[in-house]
């Protein structure tokens, strides 16, 4: 079906998105604020969802996996305390919209996904809109990235039963990790920050994502 509906109109519907989903709900960072009012959601949503890409809910992306909700995407780039000259890994590429919300807020982005073919739309959508520091990579994530670490901040974008080591040796110093971590049904929204050798773990809130499989993850 033809999308007849203007840029102006999903401007609209992204302006009252960040005030009524993210700005009433305590998100204060404005550059996280402002990179969620630019990327066009819509454009990372299977066609016939379009009408409902600013909903506050996670949506289908085809094969059981999911673009997060918005709030969820806006908080967890929060908790990483983006300025700007970051180098940062996310695990979880799936439609790319984090990616590229990522993409708006740090130096460079690494974004890895399991799903080929996911990686390699999510790719097109990115190079399409203009980002030029964002790779996508198809791989296992929970094992991080290792050639391009360390990062400054690593995100998880899908539930883990446990924290990779791999991921938090991955970090650099100062670096933050984010993470939802425990079981399937529900987990909890996990901020690990290094301080040279000594690691500070903080449960900041309950969150559902689809599972994290790999080697460091869930078993197929
Ligand atoms: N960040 C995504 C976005 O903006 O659309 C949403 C991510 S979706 C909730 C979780 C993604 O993690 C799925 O695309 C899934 O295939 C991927 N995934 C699961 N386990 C993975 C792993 N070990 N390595 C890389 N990607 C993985």
């Amino acid at each position: 079906m033809p999308d007849n509906r203007t840029s102006d109109y999903y401007q609209s519907l992204r302006d009252s998105m960040v005030e009524e989903q993210m700005a009433s709900r305590g998100i204060s960072d404005k550059r996280v604020l402002e990179a969620m009012r630019r990327v066009p959601r819509h454009l990372f949503v299977p066609g016939d969802r379009r009408g409902k890409a600013y909903d506050d809910a996670p949506l289908p992306l085809g094969e059981g996996q999911t673009i997060s909700q918005p709030y969820m995407v806006a908080w967890m780039t929060e908790l990483l305390g983006l300025e700007g000259d970051e180098k940062v890994l996310e695990v979880g590429t799936g439609s790319g919209y984090q990616a590229a919300i990522l993409g708006l807020l740090a130096r460079k982005v690494y974004s890895i996904e399991r799903i080929e073919w996911l990686a390699e739309q999510a790719r097109r959508r990115l190079d399409e809109l203009g980002f030029k520091n964002i790779e996508v990579v198809v791989g296992d994530g929970s094992k991080g990235l290792k050639k391009q670490a360390p990062f400054d901040a690593i995100i998880v974008t899908a539930g883990s039963p446990g924290v990779p080591q791999a991921l938090v040796e991955q970090l650099a110093d100062g670096g933050r990790l984010v993470i939802p971590v425990g079981p399937s049904t529900m987990q909890m929204l996990t901020v690990i920050t290094r301080h040279g050798a000594e690691y500070e773990t903080d449960e900041v809130g309950s969150c559902v994502f689809v599972p994290l499989v790999g080697t460091y993850g869930w078993k197929q």
